[in-house]
């Protein structure tokens, strides 16, 4: 099996040019960012693209999160700490962001190249992108860490 690559990042060969090195590149097009394989605290592996940060979570891994913080937390007060994290996300979200984030092309799964589609983690308000196929989980810079903050993992 290959390594999952970015569904966001591109780096395309450059430098070490001369015309039949360049011509080479193009014809090949852009290359996929490779994601690093990057131990999670909960116990599972993830994949993490070093350039833009996103994370790739196989299935059932961001549940393992999820259950993870829920295990480990369970001081009152955390509901509305989680209340009051939803309502300024909601806040912080404008109209017109959500209309730019629409226009942006689906993303190809990293694991199995289906397309992606974007909705709601649970009821988190946190937009991600998933595989319907594999069932993964394409989480940009931040979000996983967003999750991560509101399940306490
Ligand atoms: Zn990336
Ligand atoms: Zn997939």
């Amino acid at each position: 099996m290959s390594v999952a690559s970015c569904p966001r990042c591109t780096s395309t060969p450059t430098a070490a040019a001369g015309p039949y090195r360049r011509a080479a590149g193009a014809e090949r097009g852009p290359v996929r960012t490779a994601l690093r394989r990057e131990q999670h605290r909960v116990g599972i592996e993830i994949d993490r693209c070093p350039t833009c940060g996103g994370a790739f979570l196989d299935a059932g891994e961001l549940e393992a999160v999820e259950r993870g913080g829920k295990a480990a937390r369970r001081q009152p007060g955390a509901e509305a700490a989680l209340e009051m994290f939803q309502r300024s996300h909601q806040l912080a979200k404008r109209p017109d962001d959500a209309v730019e984030v629409n226009e942006e092309p689906p993303l190809d799964c990293p694991r199995c190249g289906e397309t992606m589609f974007e909705r709601e983690w649970s009821t988190t308000l946190v937009m991600v992108d998933v595989c319907l196929d594999c069932r993964g989980v394409w989480l940009d810079a931040g979000e996983l860490e967003s999750l991560e903050r509101m399940y306490g993992a």
